[in-house]
């Protein structure tokens, strides 16, 4: 496995390389949520890429950008382990200059939901996804399904920017009880973490309504809120594949959305429907 740290690295490291790339960005601490996503990289493409960098364009200010975990050793491990060809490992001096072009989330989509809580947070995401797509060039690019507005807004980008790419959405991996996998699950403490089982019961209750034939949203949304209820809910939200409001669900074309802060750990989860 070739580690780059520089864009000139990763360019020296892809020169030599035919046939398709598929590409993994993530922010590290990986788990298996990354790893199915690597695997997929790995099943489906020629060489394998992976972006290990904690973006500071997408942490506001007081959220937890110094004490994000950073686990380089048992990342690189892993990432040798999965058959990774190029590890991109850049420090923020080698991704940002000084007073640069940006690239902004579109007004609506990208400031409902997340972008109330994290208002300008998907410009950091789209600015240095747009980056490393640049720099990587790959064929595919594999994204989770569990940052669901992550997603759409990046496809969105691919789309309307006429980029090159496939976008490639994952399923959530979760673990047994069914919290889904997030690096910032290390936060929260023994009993935080049984807490946190609330988000995932709140979307497996609403999957359940719908199956019975409960299509309202506002019915589905009270009963997923009385199981959340202790938490500090920051939102539910019923939705479409491209974020619009839906007051029923339709089946197929449907996204199920919480976030909530367990503590002082802000967890996000959603069910594709
Ligand atoms: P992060 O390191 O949190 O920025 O995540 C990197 C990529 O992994 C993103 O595309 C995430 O959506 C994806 N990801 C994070 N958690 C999971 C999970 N539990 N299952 C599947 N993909 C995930």
């Amino acid at each position: 496995m070739i580690i780059a740290r520089s864009a000139t690295e990763l360019r020296d490291a892809l020169k030599g390389k035919n046939g398709s790339i598929g590409f993994v960005p993530t922010m590290g601490a990986l788990h298996i949520g990354h790893r199915s996503l690597i695997e997929a990289a790995r099943g489906n493409n020629d060489t394998v890429v992976v972006s290990i960098f904690v973006n500071p364009t997408q942490f506001l200010p007081g959220e937890d950008l110094s004490k994000y975990p950073r686990r380089e050793e048992a990342d690189f491990k892993i990432c040798e382990l999965s058959g990774v060809d190029i590890l991109f490992y850049p420090d923020v001096q080698a991704m940002y200059g000084e007073d640069e072009v940006r690239i902004t989330a579109p007004d609506v989509r990208g400031y409902i939901l997340e972008g109330v809580s994290r208002p300008g947070h998907f410009d950091g995401v789209l600015t240095v996804v747009m980056k490393l797509l640049n720099l990587v060039r790959p064929t595919r690019a594999y994204f989770g399904k569990k940052d669901a507005q992550q997603l759409a807004l990046i496809a969105q980008m691919v789309e309307n920017l006429f980029m090159d790419v496939e976008i490639v959405p994952m399923e959530t991996v979760r673990e047994k009880d069914g919290l889904a996998l997030s690096s910032r699950n290390v936060y929260l403490s023994g009993e935080e973490r049984t807490e946190a089982l609330k988000l995932s019961a709140a979307l497996k209750c609403s999957t359940n309504m719908v199956m019975q034939g409960t299509l309202e949203v506002t019915e589905i949304q009270k009963a997923m809120m009385d199981i959340l209820a202790p938490l500090e809910v920051e939102y539910t939200a019923i939705v479409n594949r491209r974020f619009e409001s839906l007051s029923r669900v339709l089946i197929g074309d449907t996204i199920v959305l919480v976030a909530a802060r367990v503590g002082s750990t802000r967890l996000i989860d959603n069910v594709w429907m």
